[in-house]
């Protein structure tokens, strides 16, 4: 996994050439898996340091790639994290706290819809925005409302194209990724990887589910699923 595929054992690289379709999760597989912050924005008239502090509340509790530098972050501006009540984290998607009696949410833009948080045109058109341009985004949300977002990137490897095309050389026919990441970023990051198929806002279920489908449709394609056990271990599982 030292250069971010991880094959499930030594029977799968003897197979290699006769995979026909490759499966491949994107953060951590085609991506290095260690996003970049590029900014935080707020939304309305929240202090800095309210923001930092609700932010790194929810994500001190939190297992997600992204989680571990904002932390790092905050700490470093000498902010103190509070240790919040009941943190429950849907992997792949957020993380909930509940502050001082405060509901506070940080994750995925439809994670944060779906907890019943309403964006305004002008949140919705900044979220727009840096997605076109390239970025990854995660949400905030305090007692609902959305404060904010983590603007962040996460660099394709060198060696994805490479790896690519070398089992297309083998016979390859067809590579698909899975991400919980939005579709502008999946689709910039798959073209960038020379991946024609993607799926994006998946759950780590509904990638499963994803798999188990094709599988079912396809029972006689040698299918391998390519992860880095983060978020994917049960997809993995179930991968020849
Ligand atoms: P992938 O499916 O490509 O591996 P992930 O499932 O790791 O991607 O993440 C998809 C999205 O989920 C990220 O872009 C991020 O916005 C969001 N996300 C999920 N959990 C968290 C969290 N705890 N903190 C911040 N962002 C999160
Ligand atoms: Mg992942």
């Amino acid at each position: 996994s030292e250069k971010g595929v991880l094959i499930k054992s030594a029977e799968v690289l003897e197979k290699i050439s006769k995979i026909e379709t490759f499966i491949t999760d994107k953060t951590g597989t085609l991506t290095f898996g260690k996003p970049k912050i590029s900014k935080f924005v707020k939304f309305g008239s929240i202090t800095e340091k309210q923001f930092l502090t609700y932010l790194g509340a929810a994500e001190i509790n939190s297992n997600h790639p992204v989680a571990k530098p904002v932390v790092e972050y905050i700490k470093k501006k000498g902010i103190k994290i509070p240790s919040s009540e009941k943190p429950r984290e849907s992997p792949g998607e957020g993380v909930e706290i509940t502050l001082k009696g405060k509901k506070i949410a940080v994750g995925k833009i439809i994670y944060i819809k779906n907890l019943g948080a309403k964006f305004e045109t002008f949140m919705e058109k900044e979220i727009e925005s840096f997605s076109k341009q390239g970025f990854s985004l995660t949400a905030i949300s305090l007692n609902k409302k959305p404060i904010g977002l983590i603007v962040f990137e996460d660099n394709l490897r060198p060696s994805a194209k490479s790896i690519v095309n070398l089992t297309k050389s083998l016979g390859a026919k067809k590579w698909i990724m899975l991400t919980g990441d939005g579709p502008v970023v999946a689709k910039k990051i798959a073209k960038d990887a020379g991946i024609d198929n993607f799926e994006a806002n998946l759950t780590p279920r509904e990638k499963l589910k994803f798999i188990e489908k094709f599988k079912k449709e396809n029972p006689n394609l040698q299918i391998a699923m390519i992860g880095d056990g983060v978020n994917d271990a049960a997809a993995l599982a179930i991968a020849d």
